[in-house]
C-alpha cells in the first residue's frame, strides 16, 4: 500500500508558483493572447511525482552526486560512521559508468551543463537498461537514484513527460505470484510493464519466501519492457548466476528466461560496486564478464588492470591454500 504523503501535489503547485518569478503565484501567464499554465506547473508536478515513489530508504532521495564517496557508512551507537570503502578502481568505474548511462560522457563537469548534456531521452529511445550490482551497503540504490533525478531533469527542462517508478523486487515477486488466496495481480504489473524508466531494486537469488511466481506473468511483464529502460539493482552472486553456464538454468527455471535475457544482454550499461573486504571471487567475477564483453579498455588502464587482476589471482590462490591446510 501507498503512503499517503503529507504534501498534496497542489501544495507543490502553490509552493513552486509562490517562489516563481515569471508568474509571481498566479499559476498562469498571459502568452499569445491566452491564459497558459506557468513551466512552473510543470516543474511542480515532476518534482512531486519524484517524491511520491517508494524509494528505500526515503532518505535517498535528497541526496545528489557528491554524495557518491565510495564511502561506506554503518550506524554505530547512533552515529554514522565510515566502516568500510569501495574498491577504488571499481568506485571509479561505477561513477563513469551512471555518468555515462545519463549523459554520454564520464567527465563530472556535465553536471554544470545537464540541460544540453542529458541523454536520456537517448536511453529511453534506445531501451538501454543498466545492471547495477554490488554487495550490500555499497551505494547501488543511491546510483539508481541519482538515475531517475536525471529522469526528473530531463522531463522538467524539455518539458516532456517521462514516468519513472521504484518498485522492489519482492512487489514484484508477489505481483507475478498466485496462490489459493490470491490471483495475479496483472493490472499492477501491466501498470509498471509500461513505465518508460522503471528501477527494480534488491534483486537477489532468494526472494519470495512463499509459492515462487508464475513464468508466464513474469516473462509477459518483461517482453513488455523490452523496448524500455530497465534499472536492475542486483546482487553480484544473482548477475554472476545469469552469466553462469550451468547456474544460469536455475535462473530460468525460477524467474524465467526474459529477466535472464534481459540482465545478460550484451548492450546493457553495467557496473559492480566492490569494497575493500570483497571476497575475491566478485572482483574476478567481474572482471570476467568485462573481459566477455571486450569492454576491458573502457574501465580500466592496461597496467592498473594487470595489476588488478594479479592481485585478485593472488588472493584466490591464497585463500585456496587455506582452505587446503584446513581440511587436512
Ligand atoms: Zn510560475
Amino acid at each position: 500500500m501507498k503512503k499517503t504523503s503529507k504534501l498534496e501535489s497542489t501544495d507543490y503547485c502553490s509552493y513552486y508558483a509562490s517562489k516563481c518569478k515569471e508568474c509571481k503565484g498566479a499559476r498562469r501567464v498571459w502568452k499569445n493572447d491566452i491564459w497558459m499554465a506557468c513551466g512552473c506547473q510543470y516543474i511542480a508536478s515532476v518534482k512531486w511525482r519524484f517524491e511520491q515513489i517508494d524509494v528505500f530508504p526515503p532518505s535517498l532521495k535528497y541526496l545528489s552526486w557528491k554524495d557518491f564517496t565510495g564511502d561506506i557508512k554503518a550506524v554505530h551507537g547512533g552515529k554514522s560512521q565510515i566502516s568500510n570503502q569501495l574498491d577504488m578502481s571499481t568506485f571509479i568505474h561505477a561513477k563513469k559508468e551512471v555518468l555515462k548511462y545519463c549523459f554520454n560522457s564520464s567527465d563530472i563537469s556535465v553536471l554544470d551543463d545537464r540541460q544540453n548534456k542529458s541523454a536520456i531521452f537517448e536511453r529511453y529511445a534506445a531501451g538501454d537498461n543498466i545492471i547495477i550490482s554490488g554487495s550490500k551497503k555499497t551505494g547501488k540504490s543511491l546510483l539508481a537514484t541519482l538515475i531517475l533525478k536525471e529522469v526528473v531533469y530531463a522531463s522538467v527542462s524539455t518539458k516532456n513527460d517521462l514516468s519513472f517508478e521504484w518498485i522492489s523486487w519482492n512487489e514484484l515477486l508477489e505481483a507475478a505470484r498466485w496462490d489459493t488466496d490470491k490471483p495475479i495481480n496483472s493490472e499492477q504489473l501491466y501498470l509498471w510493464s509500461d513505465i518508460d524508466f522503471l528501477v527494480i531494486d534488491g534483486i537477489a537469488r532468494q526472494g519470495g519466501h512463499t509459492t515462487p511466481p508464475d513464468l508466464v506473468a513474469l516473462n509477459s511483464f518483461f517482453v513488455r519492457r523490452r523496448h524500455l529502460p530497465t534499472i536492475i539493482v542486483a546482487s553480484t552472486l544473482f548477475v554472476y548466476d545469469c552469466r553462469h553456464p550451468i547456474r544460469s538454468q536455475g535462473v530460468e527455471y525460477k524467474f524465467g528466461s526474459e529477466l535472464l535475457s534481459l540482465i545478460s544482454g550484451s548492450n546493457n550499461f553495467m557496473l559492480a560496486l566492490l569494497n575493500t573486504v570483497e571476497k575475491p571471487d566478485s572482483v574476478r567475477l567481474f572482471l570476467d564478464i568485462l573481459e566477455e564483453q571486450g569492454k576491458i579498455e573502457d574501465y580500466y588502464k592496461a597496467n592498473e588492470y594487470k595489476s588488478m587482476r594479479n592481485r585478485i589471482d593472488h588472493e584466490i590462490k591464497e585463500k585456496e591454500l587455506k582452505e587446503r591446510e584446513n581440511r587436512e
